[in-house]
């Protein structure tokens, strides 16, 4: 069971924020953007609703990109330690919270791997994940395994 809401923050702590009630879903991103902002192997990308997301502590910085599909996309991070805390499309209803700032992230699992050709050859995958070489056209079938997959495990 997961205990709403969740909390996070960046890595010094200077910006914190809870989600109220159950993302709309998971998944890891491998593309060469979430390779750089994350420093790491591969992005972690908790989708979830604008309305349920808040910022309880510090105000972020926004660095703005162009994205692929999107356009633009708003990039929020800790002017104080540097960490990358969400991203989010204006004007867009979804939040993508960069979920290895998540507290108590072992409850939850990514149900899908996304940009799997610019993955690391090093990169290994559970069987039972979603996998796409590039960006799904639309996030439909990713939410639709985050629900069955979540069925019951949820308590608000
Ligand atoms: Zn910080
Ligand atoms: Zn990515």
């Amino acid at each position: 069971m997961t205990d709403f809401p969740l909390t996070g923050g960046c890595q010094c702590g200077a910006l914190r924020y809870e989600v109220a009630s159950e993302p709309l879903g998971f998944a890891a991103c491998h593309c060469t953007e979430c390779q750089r902002q994350s420093m790491s192997a591969h992005g972690l990308s908790l989708y979830v609703d604008a309305a349920v997301f808040t910022l309880i502590k510090g105000t972020p910085q926004i660095w703005s990109r162009v994205a692929a599909l999107s356009g633009k996309m708003d990039c929020a991070f800790c002017s104080t330690c540097g960490a990358r805390v969400f991203h989010r499309i204006p004007g867009d209803s979804v939040i993508s919270v960069k979920a290895g700032g998540i507290d108590n992230l072992q409850e939850l699992q990514p149900v899908a791997h996304i940009w799997l050709h610019s993955a690391r050859a090093f990169t290994a995958l559970p069987p039972d994940v979603l996998r796409y070489d590039e960006e799904p056209e639309d996030f439909t079938e990713i939410f639709e395994a985050w629900r069955t997959r979540r069925g019951g495990a949820t308590r608000q």
